[in-house]
């Protein structure tokens, strides 16, 4: 039997929410890492060099980092930039801007170490029964993370490329269902909705697009 590691559990333990397990992971690792900067390594040099060089996070993340209303964070970590852009101003080199030479953002590197993990962790336990039960009772993978999943794999098994099929086709009837229910000329076979089902808007996304601000 396999040893059992912490990202083992951490994937059987996203298996029980209503989304995703992995888009459930990468969520957690920025909200925790926006925790870890705001209250501890804000000041951080190593930090500070490597966002001052990728100038910021993306555009996404930036607005992330806003969100968060730490003013003073954002002052002591935009500065730097401003100072950059002044000072490449001043000395006539005008090819703004500087992220065009760098396209990087840490959140968005993390983000990918995120699902690297985890879709290794899946891979690594296809054949554990305990996973297997958990898998088949969670939401299932949406298409991005599917898709990365299938890319590391050569064949993945039956049961799985079934379970992914059954739970899109699952999302088509409710999309269905939804349409049907908006349409009066049903008369008495228009269905009415209980409030869950009124949900599947934000399951289509979730399930065709992943996560909110998935670079993908
Ligand atoms: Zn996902
Ligand atoms: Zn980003």
């Amino acid at each position: 039997m396999k040893e059992k590691h912490l990202p083992y559990f951490a994937v059987l333990d996203a298996c029980e929410t209503k989304e995703c397990p992995i888009c459930f992971l990468v969520k957690d690792g920025i909200e925790r890492y926006f925790d870890n900067l705001l209250y501890e390594n804000i000041n951080d040099s190593g930090f500070r060099k490597k966002f001052r060089k990728n100038f910021g996070f993306c555009n996404y993340h930036s607005y992330k980092f806003l969100s968060y209303k730490d003013t003073l964070a954002i002052s002591l970590t935009h500065r730097d930039l401003l100072i950059d852009i002044i000072h490449k101003l001043k000395t006539g080199d005008i090819r703004y801007p500087p992220r065009k030479n760098t396209n990087k953002c840490i959140v968005c590197e993390l983000i990918k170490e995120v699902e690297e993990r985890y879709i290794s962790v899946i891979i690594e336990y296809l054949d554990d029964e305990e996973f297997k039960r958990k898998f088949l009772a969670s939401e299932g993978l949406c298409i991005p993370h599917y898709e990365s999943l299938l890319a590391k794999m050569k064949s993945p098994p039956k049961w799985l490329v079934d379970f992914n099929i059954k739970r899109y086709k699952e999302i088509l009837s409710r999309v269905d269902r939804y349409i049907d229910s908006c349409n009066f000329s049903l008369g008495d076979k228009r269905p009415i909705l209980a409030d869950n089902e009124k949900l599947i808007a934000k399951q289509v996304i979730g399930t065709l697009f992943g996560f909110e601000g998935n670079p993908k």
